[in-house]
């Protein structure tokens, strides 16, 4: 047993040198340092870790042979519940979800339930793994968009025997985990890994197909799917409404991060260019916001602010990324919200133009809204400019009206999510749904949980 109130150190990247290049931050645990940490674990009889785990893997019994060092063990025990374990290990917000039910948390630092999952998906992976293709049951299944919820639901029911084809509008498969989370967080060899992992388990991809545009919902079953499961995400990004936003250096988050990550801005001579160093105001607080900051730094900006309208207290980011973010060097600027970007030409339309400056008021926190968290009132007269010339606005997204527009009799609530049943059934026969494009922008993990539960649910439909 490992007494000790504190995780084991995960070795990292120095903060001054990783600042200035893409590669992962965290560098992992060894074989030694992850006996000792899963060595904390007090193996408790009912399981509270488990509860806090949206897939309900069985941690106490995947610590357990960690310590044994039986690590394949402890491997097949977390593929039971988790398909994306390399990823979740990575991105997962722990802090709020197993970790926080862990009974070490209560005097100290909980069990680094995240970081061991980490380590025995990348031990196994390096060990190359061999999947069995299974008999194919006849029958076909759609899967519309590659992130998190469509890989899922691709992947379990390849394993049932559906001969399954992911249909993706982009050039490259993974979702926001290839365009929006950058990879000095989750290297995309990973996210390749599990891809190639699907097409030999016999699941074809089929980039560059937008459905609703190239095909329709109904177009597909015409061609012979059986069932559609609908993992679009929610892709389409949220403004302020403020005078300015349309100035040349104003990007939303999607944008700044897709030209970063996936289509390769940060080299020397890129197809699509992106505002490089300069000084780069970034508003919102959640994980996009932190990854947009710490990707402009990598760009070479000279100062990066954050820009969020509440307090470090009620900052919706991973607790592990805002740590990093403060080590590179980024300033948060707390209890402030934008109220005008200002563009170079004062006197010219304000639609066009550069960037020279962003208006905020500072805030303070009144009673708690709906949400349950303080809300942010703004102080009368408090106005001030921050001296910036690129601003990212990463205050959220919501799912693209597309499908809805295109999928006669398919459901959708006010805020653009498609509407299911508990089964992931949508408003129309033997189409699915799951992910951000039925929550809104969520996590990985629960969109990884929608495939899973849409999976079951069609082969449900499909043989009963
Ligand atoms: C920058 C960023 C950082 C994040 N960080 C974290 C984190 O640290 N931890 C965490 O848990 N979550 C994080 N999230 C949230 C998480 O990534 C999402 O909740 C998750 O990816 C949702 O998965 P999904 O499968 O529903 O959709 P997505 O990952 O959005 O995938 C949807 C896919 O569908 C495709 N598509 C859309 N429309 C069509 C169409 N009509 N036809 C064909 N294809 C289509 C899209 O191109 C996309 O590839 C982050 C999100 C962002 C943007
Ligand atoms: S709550 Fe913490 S200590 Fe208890 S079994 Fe889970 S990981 Fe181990």
């Amino acid at each position: 047993m490992n007494m000790s109130n504190k995780k084991t150190p995960m070795r990292m990247q120095d903060p001054a040198q990783r600042a200035k290049n893409f590669d992962e931050v965290a560098l992992g645990y060894s074989e030694e340092e992850a006996v000792s940490e899963a060595q904390r674990c007090l193996s408790c009889k009912n399981k509270p870790c488990v509860s806090g785990c949206p897939v309900g893997i069985d941690i106490p019994a995947f610590l357990k042979k960690i310590k044994e060092r039986a690590f394949d063990e402890a491997y097949e025990i977390v593929t039971r519940s988790s398909s994306l374990p390399a990823v979740c290990g990575r991105v997962c917000p722990q802090e709020t979800q197993c970790e926080k039910e862990c009974v070490r948390g209560k005097k100290g630092e909980p069990v680094a339930i995240g970081r061991l999952e980490r380590f025995v998906a990348d031990r196994a992976a390096a060990k190359k793994v061999k999947t069995e293709r299974p008999a194919p049951n006849g029958k076909a299944v759609a899967v519309v968009g590659s992130g998190p919820s469509g890989l899922t639901a691709a992947g379990d029911l390849a394993r049932k025997g559906y001969a399954v084809t992911v249909f993706e509008a982009l050039h490259v498969a993974g979702g926001v985990l290839v365009y929006g989370i950058p990879e000095f967080r989750l290297p995309k060899a990973i996210v390749r890994r599990e891809i190639e992992n699907l097409k030999s388990l016999g699941v074809k991809i089929e980039t560059n197909v937008v459905i609703g545009k190239t095909l329709t919902v109904d177009e597909l079953f015409e061609r012979g799917f059986s069932a559609v499961f609908l993992g679009t995400g929610a892709g389409l990004p949220n403004f302020m409404g403020i005078e300015g936003e349309g100035l040349c250096g104003v990007y939303s988050a999607n944008e700044f991060l897709t030209r970063s990550n996936l289509m390769q801005a940060y080299k020397e001579q890129p197809e699509t260019p992106i505002m490089k160093g300069g000084r780069v105001a970034v508003v919102g607080g959640g994980n996009v916001a932190m990854d947009a900051a710490r990707t402009a730094l990598r760009l070479g900006a000279e100062k990066v602010y954050i820009v969020y309208r509440r307090s470090m207290e009620e900052l919706p980011a991973r607790r592990e990324e805002v740590e990093h973010a403060v080590e590179e060097g980024i300033e948060f600027r707390l209890l402030c919200n934008p109220t005008k970007i200002l563009g170079v030409e004062e006197k010219a339309d304000p639609k066009f133009g550069f960037v020279r400056g962003m208006e905020c008021v500072k805030m303070t926190l009144g009673a708690p809204d709906e949400s349950g968290r303080r809300r942010p009132v703004p102080m009368e007269g408090s106005e001030f400019i921050l001296d910036v010339d690129t601003v990212v606005i990463a205050i959220g997204t919501s799912p693209n009206p597309l499908l809805k527009d295109t999928t006669a009799g398919l459901q959708t609530d006010r805020r653009g999510g498609i509407v299911v049943d508990e089964r992931g059934l949508t408003s129309r026969e033997n189409v699915f749904a799951g992910g951000d494009a039925v929550t809104g922008a969520a996590t990985v993990i629960s969109a990884m949980g929608a495939g899973k539960l849409a999976a079951r649910s069609i082969d449900q439909a499909l043989f009963s």
